[in-house]
């Protein structure tokens, strides 16, 4: 008989109950300590005073009124975003993969209104990941998410990762946009180079194209800039951003030039709960605290003190780990052994991380982790590595 939770996810027999800060408690009292976040979403943690006291207030006041009148909280945090970005406008979703849909909606529109309908293809990555939704899956393109959902959403090249030369090759006059993650998240914790990141912008403007970030995973302070790309100068056009943002209140946004979101006029698109006042309050919350520079030099600060701690671990563990990646707090352990026996080592270590594509291990810390739980993180990681290590001899 069928679950009656549609069976589509491959559950830990984890449940929790409660989560304060960096941990999560299950009902017998169990704390395990979170380096998922949500995958990527508790960016604050659990239970921030500050987004419970945002949540909480405008809960008191008014929950939702759809797009129909001004939201005066949704501007607070469409002006925060475009203050601190390259954005000038910024349109409110509740998820990563909506803002796939605006994304390729706004850049197809674009070109139609510039009188050059016949640019539609977006170009993106192999080993990408940019949602479930049809366009989602269509712009990640790998045959494990989009088998037997045919037919797939037009409009959509793949190239191999860091393939220059199919780069080239794929651009033709029917090419909009170039699309991706400044660091793969689901694809196996890979930043992409900031020298690439600022060939694709020249490239795009060379050719008249745009270019699209997801930023859904890396953005939010994650890799110690408030959006990753920062690090390399290179702005997009367009850019999708979710997770973090919302700090566990589904919230999602588009950020885009004016010059992008030229086409995006009144009744182009819409979403009834997207930028309601509940997830744009918590939002504006998240960003106070976020975007603030002393947050970030921390974030950079302990993401050092975690990678360097990480570095000894897979050093002391050969037969387990070979090698660190990442960026920020967004870090991936390469393993010898297999990702997901590790992951569920370390349940049994009580501390919870996440597999990712390339068989590695994915650290996405809340941001407010501290030094002493980073320590502690790293010496449950290392209980769950001598278990692995000692099955594999067993074997
Ligand atoms: C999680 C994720 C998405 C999809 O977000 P949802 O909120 O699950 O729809 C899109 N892109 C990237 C890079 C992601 O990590």
């Amino acid at each position: 008989m069928i679950p009656s939770v549609l069976p589509t996810y491959n559950r830990a027999p984890l449940s929790f109950v409660k989560g304060e800060g960096a941990w999560l408690i299950e009902a017998d009292g169990r704390r395990f300590l979170d380096l998922g976040a949500g995958i990527a979403v508790n960016a604050l943690g659990h239970a921030h005073p500050a987004l419970v006291a945002a949540l909480t207030e405008q809960a008191g006041a008014l929950w939702h009124t759809s797009n129909l009148y001004q939201i005066p909280k949704q501007q607070e945090l469409a002006d925060k975003l475009v203050a601190e970005t390259f954005a000038d406008t910024a349109f409110f979703c509740n998820s990563g993969t909506e803002a796939c849909e605006l994304a390729v909606k706004m850049c197809r529109k674009y070109f139609h209104d510039k009188g050059q309908p016949e640019r539609t293809d977006i170009i993106a990555f192999q080993g990408s990941f940019h949602g479930r939704s049809s366009a989602g899956i269509a712009a990640a393109g790998s045959e494990k998410m989009t088998k037997g959902f045919g037919p797939l959403l037009p409009g959509f090249k793949h190239v191999p990762f860091g393939d220059h030369d199919a780069l080239h090759a794929a651009i033709d006059e029917n090419t909009a946009a170039i699309l991706l993650e400044p660091v793969l998240g689901e694809g196996g914790i890979k930043p992409v180079p900031d020298q690439c990141l600022k060939g694709l912008r020249d490239l795009c403007d060379e050719k008249g194209i745009l270019l699209i970030f997801d930023e859904v995973q890396c953005g939010m302070g994650r890799t110690g800039k408030l959006f990753a790309h920062e690090w390399s100068g290179a702005t997009p056009d367009i850019m999708m951003v979710a997770k973090g943002i919302g700090g566990g209140f589904p919230l999602g946004a588009v950020l885009a030039t004016e010059e992008a979101a030229r086409g995006m006029t009144a009744g182009t698109h819409g979403s009834t709960y997207g930028g309601n006042p509940l997830g744009c309050a918590v939002g504006c919350a998240v960003m106070d605290i976020v975007a603030d520079a002393g947050f970030l030099h921390e974030v950079n600060r302990k993401a050092g003190l975690f990678r360097q701690k990480l570095e000894g671990l897979v050093a002391a563990h050969p037969e387990v780990f070979k090698g660190v990646r990442g960026s920020g707090l967004m870090l991936g352990l390469e393993c010898v052994a297999t990702n997901t026996d590790v992951v569920a080592a370390g349940y049994d270590a009580e501390v919870t991380v996440v597999p990712a594509a390339e068989n590695v291990v994915r650290l996405l810390p809340p941001l407010i982790i501290s030094d002493d739980e980073i320590g502690e993180a790293v010496a449950r990681l290392d209980k769950a590595a001598t278990a692995v290590k000692t099955a594999l001899a067993e074997a």
